[in-house]
């Protein structure tokens, strides 16, 4: 049986709820899932409870953003503490970040004429962690562009004139954050974002594992992370990073990329050692 751990919810920018994410992976017959919301754990204890009344395994878990370089980097985290109070605190401190940044955004793409309410923003987020996907959105909804991808490539992408960098802590400060709340610390999609000379600092900070599959890693880097890992020794993981968005090429459907649930079993071992 598969498994996919790499989902967001509406506590992030994911379309599904967090209940409706797992009656999709009920659905769709998968073993676990894990849902990996941006900065925020706020789907994990409803997901837990439709997980136990379904019957499918819920990891909680939980992706955190970091940089170098001007590259972005991702880290997940799995089996954190979903309810430490500390995490808890600093996740609400990153996304007021994350609010104060989309304001900013709105104010920027106004100068280059796209005219789209911040409360609009806000309602797209429906309480949850702000991204730029949700600030893409409104713009596709107000007739501004045509997709998300557009509102990427013209406007809000890193190189765009209306980018605003994201507040986040350093890879060794976000990995330090999981292992404190009791989580697995793991590299993700290192295909995206292209970070491999760095693998062995982060190892050292604590990553016990990296993200071979993901949706949008080609089968050769699938293979050539899988590769590295072993060479490492770190689990292999992996997930479809799925959002549900619309006309937007991030991610895959749930469970699309038929990660081996083995992988999983690999990363209760290392909880319990
Ligand atoms: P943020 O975390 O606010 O920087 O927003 C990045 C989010 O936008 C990612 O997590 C993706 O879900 C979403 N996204 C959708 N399309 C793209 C794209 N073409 N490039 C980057 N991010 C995208
Ligand atoms: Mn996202
Ligand atoms: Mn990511
Ligand atoms: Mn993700």
């Amino acid at each position: 049986m598969a498994i996919d751990l790499h989902l967001h919810s509406t506590a992030s920018d994911g379309v599904l709820t967090p209940k409706e994410l797992v009656e999709k992976a009920v659905s769709l017959d998968l073993r676990a899932i894990a849902i990996t919301d941006h900065d925020s754990v706020e789907g994990i204890e409803i997901a837990l409870e439709e997980g136990k009344l379904k019957g499918i395994e819920i990891i909680p878990a939980v992706e955190l953003s970091s940089g170098l370089d001007c590259r972005d980097i991702h880290f997940l985290g799995y089996y954190i503490d979903h309810k430490n109070k500390d995490f808890c605190r600093q996740l609400a401190e990153l996304r007021k970040y994350r609010t104060e940044r989309a304001s900013k955004m709105v104010e920027l793409l106004q100068q280059n004429n796209i005219k789209i309410p911040f409360e609009e923003v806000l309602g797209e987020a429906r309480n949850g962690s702000i991204s730029r996907a949700h600030v893409a959105k409104v713009m596709v909804n107000r007739g501004y562009i045509d997709s998300i991808e557009e509102a990427f490539e013209k406007y809000i992408g890193r190189e765009g004139p209306c980018f605003v960098e994201k507040y986040y802590f350093s890879p060794k400060k976000v990995i330090e954050i999981i292992i404190n709340t009791g989580g697995i610390a793991v590299l993700a999609h290192p295909g995206l974002s292209e970070v491999d000379e760095y693998i062995p600092r982060f190892i050292d900070y604590g990553i016990k594992g990296i993200e071979v599959m993901h949706g949008e890693h080609t089968e050769e880097q699938s293979e050539y992370y899988l590769k590295l890992a072993k060479r490492y020794n770190l689990t292999p993981t992996g997930g479809s990073d799925y959002h549900g968005l619309k006309r937007s090429k991030r991610g895959r459907k749930i469970g699309a990329i038929n990660v081996p649930d083995h992988f999983l079993d690999e990363i209760k071992k290392i909880r319990i050692s």
